[in-house]
Formats: structure tokens, sequence, C-alpha cells
């Protein structure tokens, strides 16, 4: 009895079909996510090329009946689902049957597979989807290997834009590190170029896995499950604590019904939840596993399958939040201070009773703009409100902060000025234009607010200066300077800072070491997975963050310099603490001498200026 059927035309008209293998990691994804329907345990990747010459994934699963191999390579051919009631209810990752189909035609396949039982396998050969060959042959065990050669090689155009070897395997990784941190116990193995990237053989835990995985400190994971069976759903927790810090949202995996989805709003949840414990400016590792009955998901909307609607998404969020923060309460490490941690910032929000004040029940993403004040709201720009009316719950990484649009001509208003932007001279008290920068040269010191802010005032003006911001900014253009010049200032380090790494960011490492160095890092391979960092540059503060945010980017070794020194900042200037005066001082006179003191160098304002009249009209003077 052949397992594999063709599916009837009102089941094909209901799925969300298209093209399922655009590059190398494509086809793996498919070949993979098959292996594991048919309930492999051990899973092998080997890639030559990036994929482009070879992929080749051998399993231990099921098998392919001999009658099977007719078909499978047959457009809409699958055992997954019969009707249209089966995608209500979807237990496996493939059923639109199109993956060996579209794989097929664009590429020389060799299966070769045994079922339990049988006296011996089969061997099936296609070229650009025109069988060839299929044969008895010696299959030593159960399960099935395919292997796909010259991918591409019938559609030059397709061929033409896939980017290099390394950048096509980077996909891949993204590929195989989702699917191996949810199942530790099978063993899963990736090469590349018959160099072995992963060999990792079952794991006792999910945190030994992740930690393997993804070389991080298996004590810095937390493992919890919570479940809310009224809603039918279950969440398994693998959780960074705080001693795993990054500087991008690159360690951060979410399921859902065994499937590695993507979902904005959920990762803002436990990001969110995350900043009680994190400092600002840095990311934690999480992966979350969310079992729900699969009626209330749909993974049928996109080709790719990458993106699911989940029925009720806010109560699901509001239940994670809950769990993720219970675990982090309950069974989060301290902060480890090493021995050799020099660099180890120690910014002001980290402490619990410093900890920024937040406004839980709304989301950042939702701001309130203030009720249209008599005429103030309306004459200004809907950017100047959104800065001016952050609530208590807003941080800069939330907000979707562009420059205004500020058209010449436009009125800003007097309450609201983001110099520069607007235009850098303005009428000063005696109506002549008095640049701000030379406005902001004579400003008298007032203090700090909540250790952020600093404020200066000058005539009738208020200006306020994101203390953070603008060290971004002193330190950019130094850094820059000191790049341009050939002559970055290092510091050797007494002990080396090891840097356990991703195996993605040990293949930027290689590509970028040279550049790495010209920058002031000198770094060196410890072993597999760890880099040892000799200097530094003076300036950059936390070289360990910064080394990561520069690997963190493909490009690295085309990377122009002010997108190298952004970068390497962005990483390692952190929120300070409270400054005296003199320091305040010292820092608004560095910022002055700076080429562009109106932005940091990721394009937020440094200060704002809000003028006396502003105030005035609020308090009904006018
Ligand atoms: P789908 O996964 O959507 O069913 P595919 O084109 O990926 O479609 O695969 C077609 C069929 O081939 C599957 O339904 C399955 O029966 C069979 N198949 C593919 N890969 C394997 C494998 N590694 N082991 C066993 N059967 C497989
Ligand atoms: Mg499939």
């Amino acid at each position: 009895m052949p397992k594999v059927k063709i599916l009837s035309p009102d089941v094909i008209s209901k799925i969300a079909a298209g093209e399922v293998v655009e590059r190398p990691a494509s086809a793996v994804k498919e070949l993979f996510e098959n292996a594991l329907d048919a309930g492999a345990t051990r899973v092998e990747v080997h890639l030559k090329d990036g994929g482009k010459s070879l992929i080749l994934v051998k399993d231990n699963g099921s098998g392919i009946d001999r009658v099977d191999l007719d078909t499978i390579f047959t457009r809409h051919a699958t055992s997954k689902i019969a009707n249209a009631a089966d995608l209500e209810a979807l237990l496996s990752l493939g059923f639109r049957g199109e993956a060996l189909y579209s794989i097929g035609a664009v590429s020389e396949v060799t299966v070769r597979t045994r079922t339990e039982g049988a006296k011996e396998g089969w061997e099936l050969f296609l070229r650009g989807g025109a069988r060839e060959r299929v044969a008895p042959a010696a299959v030593a065990s159960r399960g099935t290997e395919i292997k796909v050669e010259e991918i591409f090689f019938n559609t030059p155009a397709r061929k033409k834009f896939l980017k290099s070897d390394s950048a096509e395997f980077d996909q891949t990784l993204n590929i195989f590190v989702p699917y191996a941190l949810f199942f530790p116990s099978y063993h899963l193995t990736l090469t590349h170029n018959g160099r072995t990237v992963y060999d990792l053989a079952p794991a006792q835990s999910f945190a030994e896995r992740a930690a393997k995985a993804l070389n991080l400190n298996a004590q810095h994971i937390i493992e919890a499950e919570d479940s809310f069976p009224q809603d039918k759903i279950a969440v398994k927790l693998v959780l960074g604590d705080i001693n795993i810090q990054r500087p991008r949202r690159d360690l951060q995996y979410l399921f859902v019904n065994g499937r590695p989805v993507q979902s904005r709003n959920l990762l803002f949840q436990i990001n969110d939840i995350y900043r009680l414990i994190m400092p600002e400016g840095v990311h934690p590792f999480f992966a979350v596993f969310i079992t729900l009955p699969p009626e209330d998901v749909d993974v049928n909307i996109h080709p790719t399958k990458r993106e699911v609607r989940v029925r009720q998404e806010s109560r699901l969020g509001g239940l994670l939040r809950g769990a993720v923060e219970r675990a982090l309460m309950t069974k989060g490490g301290a902060k480890e201070v090493a021995a050799n941690d020099v660099f180890t910032f120690e910014p002001s929000g980290s402490g619990s009773n410093s900890a920024p004040a937040r406004n839980f029940g709304v989301p950042a993403d939702r701001i309130v703009f203030a009720p249209g004040q008599k005429g103030a709201a309306a004459s200004i720009g809907r950017p100047a409100a959104q800065y001016w009316m952050a609530p208590t719950g807003y941080r800069r990484d939330d907000l979707p902060i562009q420059p205004p649009a500020v058209e010449s001509g436009v009125n800003f208003g007097d309450m609201y000025q983001i110099p520069g932007m607007s235009s850098a001279a303005k009428a000063g008290e005696s109506g002549h234009l008095v640049r701000v920068p030379e406005r902001l040269a004579r400003a008298r010191f007032v203090g700090t607010f909540v250790k952020k802010y600093h404020l200066f005032e000058e005539g009738d003006a208020l200006f306020v200066i994101d203390q953070h911001a603008a060290q971004e900014r002193v330190v950019f253009e130094k850094f820059l300077r000191q790049i341009e010049a050939g002559k970055v200032e290092v510091q050797h380090l007494l002990t080396p800072v090891l840097i356990k790494a991703t195996p993605q960011e040990m293949l930027a490492w290689e590509s970028s070491e040279d550049k790495l160095k010209s920058f002031g890092f000198e770094t060196t391979q410890l072993d597999e997975g760890t880099l040892a960092l000799q200097t530094a540059p003076t300036l950059i503060s936390n070289p360990e963050q910064a080394v990561r945010a520069l690997l963190g980017e493909e490009s690295l070794a085309r990377a122009d310099k002010e997108s190298v020194a952004r970068r390497a900042c962005r990483a390692s200037v952190m929120a300070g603490d409270k400054m005296s005066q003199v320091e305040a001082a010292q820092q608004l006179k560095e910022l002055l001498s700076c080429k562009d003191p109106f932005t940091c160098p990721h394009g937020r304002p440094v200060f704002i200026e809000i003028k006396s009249s502003f105030l005035d009209r609020q308090f009904l003077r006018t």
C-alpha cells in the first residue's frame, strides 16, 4: 500500500503554496524537516561550498517504501495529510508535498533509502526533475539519505543570485541551530567542506544542549515549565540568566508546536520582562517552546511556514510574561564577577533598586499621545510628540525612532527643538542669529535628571542632554579619527579576555581577523569555540561586547571604517553613572568639539531644547 498520495485539487487550492527553494538553506530546511517527520533521532547534514555543490541529509527515520519512490518527487505528493480537515490539526512539519518536487526540479538528486524489515534498499536518481534511475541498492540500515548536487544548475539566474559560500552556510546554521535546541535528545551533525561544525551527541537536558549548541555556560541557563490548562497552553522555558548578555538579539528562539517561528510581539514581551534584570543595551538568550492545541495555530499562511498565526496572541503574550518572570525571579542566578573582568561595565540600571521605572501594562509601542493641549500638540510634528510624550515605560530601543521629518519652514512650535535637524541657527535673545553649539557652549549646568540627562540653561532655553547619546557621539568620533589616522590607541590586556563564540561568530571571525586587528582588537583562536582578545582600543569600554557586535554581522570584512566604529561604539558605551558637574561640563565640551554634536552615531538626538515660553503655556501663563 502506498503511503504517499497526491492531494486532490480542492486541498491544493487551500494550501499557501509558493517557492520553497530559493537557496541551499531552504533545501536543507525541507530535507531536515522531512527527516524529523520520518521519526529520525539521528540526522546528519553535510554541505559543500555553502550547499551550492552538495547538500546531503541522512537520517535513521522510517525510510521510504519502493512504491512511494515513484511519487514523492511529484507535486503535491504527501503522506502527511489526506484532506482539508487534516490541515486543521497538523502535527507534522511538512504537509504540502512540494519540497521534494521543487528541489528535484532544480538539481541532481540521489535518494538512498531502506524501510524497517525490508530485504534491500533502493536508490533513485533524478536530474532536473527527470527520473533517470531506480535500482536496488545496498543500504546498511533503516533510514533515508538524500543527496542534492549542483543546485540551480538549470536556473542560472537563481544561481547567480546566491551569496558567498560562507553567507549561504550561515543561512543553514540558522535552520540547524533552532532544531538542535528543540531536540536535545537527538544526535545531530553538521559538516561543511568536510569540517565538523557540530556533532551534538544526545544531551540530558535542554540547558545542556543549548550550552553545547550556542557555546554558553550551562550553569547560566535556567529551565522551567509552566502550563495553563484553562487555555490549553503549555510552555517550556530555557532562559539565560543575567550572566549571558549579548549586544544583539541574536540568541532568541521561539517555537510554536515544535516549529521555529518569528513573532515580534511575543519576543517583545519576553525581552520586556528581562528588563527587570538586564542592563540597558544588552540582550538575553532564551528559547521558548510553546504548545497550543493545533486548531489554535495556523501555519498555512506562508510558503516557508516561518510565520504562524496564533489565536489569542495577546492572551498568550500575557501568560508568557508571567511564566518568564516567575522563572527568572525564582531560579535566576546572580551576576558573576570574573577575576579578569577588568572591562565589565556596571551600568546604573543593573541593580534592582535602580531599575528604571516601568509600566507593565502598556507595551511601549502603544504610546498614547498627549491630549491635544490647546494648540501645542497640534503645532508640533508627530515625531516630536513621540519623543516628548514617552511614558514611564519608555526605553530607547523600543521606539521606532527616526529623525523627525522636518522640512524647512515647518513650525516645531516653541516647545521643542532638535537642534541641527531643523536649522543650525536660531534667533538669539538680541534678535541676531546664534548657532546652537555656541549657545550651548555658554550654557550653565543646572543638574542631572534620573542619572540619564544633563540639564543646562541658556537664556530662555533649557537644554536636555542625553548623557549616553552624547558619550556615544564623543567616543565614536574619537575612535573614527584614530582609525582614519591608522593609529588606534590600544591597551594590552594583562590576561586575555576569553570570548566564547558561536559557530556563526567563528565563521565571521575567520574572514575578518585582520580587519579586527586593524581596529585595535587583536584576537587569536584558542580552541574551536573560543577567541582570546589580546588588545583592545582604549576608547572602548567593553571590548567583548564590541567584538561580538562586530562579528554579529556577516559583512564585517567589507564594512567601511565608519560603520565599524559605529558598531563598536554602540555595544561598548553604556549609560553612565551619575556624573558630577565637572564631568558633565567636560562631556559637553568634548561634545561641542565633535563634527556632528547633534545626533548619536545611530541617529538619535543628543540634546533637545525646551523654551521657557513652552513651559509658560503649560502653566497657562500666556
Ligand atoms: P511533505 O513533507 O510536505 O509531505 P515533501 O515533498 O517534503 O512533502 O516529501 C514528500 C513525501 O516524501 C513525504 O510526505 C514523505 O512521505 C516522503 N519523505 C520525504 N523525505 C523523507 C524521509 N527523509 N524519510 C521518509 N519519508 C520521506
Ligand atoms: Mg517536507
